[in-house]
């Protein structure tokens, strides 16, 4: 037999490396702007269209390359950074692994404008596919100007599986935002189809952060300082007031490198113990410095996670430092806060972890009390399935990942069922206890409420009409340039569903009504809950982003546990699940209801 083993053609090579190091435009904006840096640009500008798909310009200012250097920067594992192992263990660039260039050239069509500043001509070149399409002698600025257009154009199944562009824009300001954080230094602005994102002098840090996320950051930032053998930390960390039910803003930065690191985490959450009222996350800045030779930043090409040598002196070096800063520097003393907070979570604490249940519900409040039950054949629909117990198992055994499908072809909308469904109080201040035909059931009151909001809400953006709470005074809201971007792009879905929302300048809106089914809550607080919701809530499950809208919404807006319910809401609640149409599970399988027949309950006593 002949041989069959062979090298791969370089283009090939550097398409399969491509996939680890370009995996959506904001890994672009990462790459070039973090060469911008360790080129030692003091002015960085970020030029975007279509969110990156159609082109992501990065123009620096920075020490330029001369002809040979701008072909050679194409090359895989060329780099002027490292040239010994040795040197990995003290790396004080961005990069250094000479993959950046080459990838993205590889998935896109790249042109370089660079210049020496001491020469007078500069190069511009293009590779489009790892292919050189043409080098030349060009007149333009000192520095470096990289454009990349139509990322993925040769790897349709990337480019078709990009998100929306409202998603992907986050993302590529998440980068920015990263960049931007450790070098206040630099005058960095960013652009999206012709306007204006960001702008951010040179400056402190202070007022780096301020200017990126809002002036409010400005009172609620503690500088956190502390200098040790083995690490130095700097930044701030928010004021425990600050504290939001959302993660927003939390960064590590090892080094002048953004980093994730769940131990670290952990670390300052610990600090802020019994500062947060349940469920509330400070936000946080914070720089360490270490030697180099003590992490590891080699694991992992988008280089996010690091390893450090010895992570549990780190750990309680960093966590006395913020409990210090936050000692330091607490305007009111100690016990004052402590009462503070208390009062913030009455709502919680003092609900109890029982709550009595509400006996018995007048019928009257039942609208569907004058139905008569139909014949098991004349009717349709889920409810029927489980008229038997084997039924019901059926029923219950159905697997969690049907949901989005459930979600997504309903069943046909149940005509004539038996609703009569009388709810008997509330139980550990979590589930409705409700008797109907099918026996005894247990409704949990948020995931039902999710429910019933979900499929009000799809009704909506099917061409009903929502209800919207109008506000006696509107609020303002200014949100990060992210979350903004977000909120931008989906505007004309969010109005629809009762937010009577309008933009008043690049970051901030004002929200003069809040869908009727929130009416009461605060519209600045909910609208932030649901972007957290949007981001975060459901990373792991795959949905459209209207349903990913849709259940955010239901979530933030669903009755909360330990929220008392009265026993017409009990009532309300329990008429509105049964009348939906997959009233079964809510967003990611959870069950919403526990049924017990009476056969059921007579094996429980034989
Ligand atoms: P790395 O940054 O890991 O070295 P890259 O592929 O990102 O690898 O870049 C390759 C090389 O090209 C860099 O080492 C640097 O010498 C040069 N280079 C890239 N971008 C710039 C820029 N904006 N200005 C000057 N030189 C650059
Ligand atoms: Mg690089």
């Amino acid at each position: 037999m002949s041989d069959i083993i062979h090298l791969l053609p370089e283009h090939v090579a550097n398409q399969i490396a491509a996939g680890e190091v370009v995996q959506r435009p904001a890994s672009v904006v990462k790459e070039l702007m973090e060469n911008a840096i360790d080129a030692g640009a003091t002015t960085i500008r970020l030029l975007v269209k279509d969110a990156g798909k159609t082109l992501i310009q990065v123009i620096d200012n920075g020490r330029g390359m001369s002809e040979t250097d701008a072909r050679m920067s194409f090359e895989r594992h060329a780099t002027s950074k490292i040239t010994r192992t040795e040197d990995l263990f003290r790396i004080v660039t961005m990069g250094f692994r000479g993959e950046a260039l080459a990838s993205i050239a590889a998935v896109a069509q790249v042109e370089m404008m660079t210049r020496l500043p001491e020469r007078e001509l500069g190069t511009r070149l293009e590779v489009e596919g790892s292919k050189l399409r043409g080098i030349e002698p060009h007149a333009c600025q000192a520095g470096t100007s990289v454009s990349v257009r139509n990322i993925f154009f040769n790897v349709p199944a990337r480019r078709y599986f990009l998100k929306s562009d409202a998603i992907e824009l986050r993302h590529m300001i998440d980068e920015f935002e990263r960049v931007v954080l450790t070098h206040p230094e630099i005058e960095f602005s960013m652009s999206h189809n012709g306007t204006e994102v960001l702008n951010l002098p040179k400056s402190n840090l202070r007022q780096r952060i301020v200017h990126t996320f809002g002036n409010k950051y400005n009172e609620k930032l503690v500088p956190v300082e502390e200098s040790t053998d083995i690490v130095t930390v700097t930044g701030f960390a928010g004021k425990p007031d600050a504290s939001r039910k959302t993660r927003g803003e939390q960064f590590f930065f090892a080094n002048g490198r953004f980093i994730r690191n769940a131990y670290l985490h952990h670390a300052v959450m610990n600090a802020y113990d019994q500062l947060l009222p349940p469920g509330h996350y400070p936000l946080y800045f914070l720089y360490l410095q270490l030697d180099p030779a003590f992490i590891d930043i080699n694991i992992h090409p988008t280089k996010t996670e690091i390893k450090f040598q010895d992570e549990r002196a780190i750990y309680a070096i960093l966590n006395a430092s913020v409990k210090r800063a936050l000692g330091k520097f607490s305007i009111s003393p100690s016990l004052d806060f402590d009462q503070e907070i208390s009062i913030r979570v009455s709502p919680v604490s003092s609900a109890g972890p029982v709550v009595p249940p509400q006996i018995r519900v007048n019928p009257a409040y039942n609208p569907f009390h004058e139905q008569t039950r139909p014949s098991p054949a004349a009717s349709s629909g889920w409810l029927d399935r489980k008229s038997t117990t084997e039924g019901w198992k059926e029923l219950l055994s159905i697997d969690p990942g049907r949901t989005a499908v459930a979600a997504s072809q309903p069943d046909a909308p149940p005509a004539a069922l038996p609703r009569e469904i009388v709810a008997m109080g509330q139980v550990f201040g979590r589930f409705v206890l409700c008797r109907w035909a099918e026996g005894i059931l247990l409704l949990d009151q948020h995931r039902a409420h999710k429910r019933v909001l979900y499929e009000k809400l799809l009704g909506v953006l099917d061409g009903g009409k929502a209800a919207s709470q109008q506000l006696l005074f509107p609020e303002v809201v200014e949100l990060s340039a992210g979350d903004a971007a977000l909120v931008a792009g989906m505007t004309g879905e969010l109005q629809q569903l009762g937010f009577d929302l309008s933009a008043l300048g690049p970051r901030s809106f004002q929200i003069a009504g809040i869908p009727a089914e929130a009416a009461g809550q605060s519209a600045g607080h909910l609208l932030e809950e649901l972007l957290e919701q949007y981001q975060n809530g459901m990373a792991s499950l795959k949905f459209s982003p209207r349903e990913r809208l849709l259940w955010s919404l239901s979530r933030t807006m669903a009755i909360p546990y330990q929220r008392k319910l009265t026993p017409s809401e009990q009532t309300e609640l329990a008429v509105q699940w049964v009348s939906c149409t997959s009233p079964q599970y809510a967003e990611s399988g959870q069950r919403t209801f526990l049924n017990f027949t009476l056969e059921e309950i007579q094996a429980l006593f034989s």
